[in-house]
């Protein structure tokens, strides 16, 4: 068996001062990582491969030619510098150079990614720019995918990614969250799934096996998983109740699915808030070996 393809850069953890989003959580996971395979280092997009899901106007701010303005940068919930914009540059080349990796090896393994808030005009909820509207995009223009799903277990609704591909019926937009926390104004995806506050394992899995089912219905030739772990017991922004067992039983059934419905699977990191970053990391990281087939416990 081929050692697991990791991509990462380690421009993804950018400083950006005493923010809730803890960028350092990707060079921690990638420390984690170190040792159970190879990692590979995106280069920067061009600008058609940002035009493939972004405005020209938002594309512009993004690479500095237009200035970004403050309602943006509040919007977005992020200070912008160009340091920041090469990281979310990077993580969106991140996420397809995953696809392709899903493509060739059945599985391309993001210490990144799954920034699902980004719609195609602007920024939100962190995220700058949509990375699995992107992988997925480019994956299509290649042709190499006519139709595809994103299974979205982020414990916030994947608004950005439902507004993309809205109109786009090759594309399955699936979502299973929290209700009644952020995105205030949900967009309707192809499947959502609103789950209460207090939420445990038992429940949510149930949900999972009911619902999972529907995104592989709809005939994907590759899925982005977006494996965000704020679905967390102790999850400083959500409120579900996840054991770090019923984490890993959430991620089994993605990877059993994948398996027995043969569709290959680019993994993104998303969300993740707990208290203790390491922990948050070493979450992110076991979602990642688990894909790449090796179950083993990190400390
Ligand atoms: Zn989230």
């Amino acid at each position: 068996m081929m050692p697991p393809a990791f991509i990462y850069s380690p421009r993804y953890a950018v400083p950006i001062g005493g923010h809730v989003f803890p960028t350092r959580k990707f060079a921690l996971a990638a420390e984690m990582l170190q040792g159970r395979g190879a990692f590979f280092e995106p280069k920067l997009p061009s600008r058609s491969e940002l035009l493939l899901a972004h405005t020209p106007e938002w594309t512009d701010k993004i690479l500095g030619t237009i200035s970004m303005t403050l309602a943006d940068q509040t919007r977005a919930e992020l200070p912008f510098s160009p340091e920041v914009s090469a990281a979310h540059r990077l993580a969106y080349s991140g996420t397809i150079l995953a696809c392709r990796r899903a493509l060739e090896d059945g599985v391309g393994l993001h210490v990144g990614g799954g920034s699902h808030h980004a719609f195609s005009d602007h920024g939100e909820g962190f995220c700058l720019l949509n990375d699995i509207a992107g992988g997925l995009l480019k994956m299509m223009a290649e042709g190499r995918v006519r139709r595809a799903a994103v299974v979205d277990l982020d414990v916030h609704q994947g608004n950005g990614t439902a507004a993309i591909f809205r109109g786009r019926p090759e594309i399955f937009t699936f979502s299973m969250h929290q209700e009644g926390i952020y995105p205030e104004t949900p967009e309707p995806g192809s499947l959502d799934v609103g789950l209460p506050a207090g939420c445990r394992d038992r429940e949510y899995l149930k949900a999972l096996e009911e619902n999972l089912p529907r995104a592989f219905a709809a005939k994907p030739d590759l899925i982005v998983y977006q494996a965000g772990t704020d679905s967390a017991e102790d999850d400083a922004l959500g409120g579900l109740k996840l054991t770090p067992d019923g984490l890993k039983r959430r991620d089994l059934m993605v990877r059993e699915a994948c398996r027995s419905f043969n569709v290959p699977a680019a993994v993104t990191l998303g969300g993740g808030y707990a208290a203790d970053i390491r922990e948050t990391a070493r979450r992110h990281a076991r979602t990642l070996l688990l894909f790449a087939g090796i179950d083993s416990s990190i400390s």
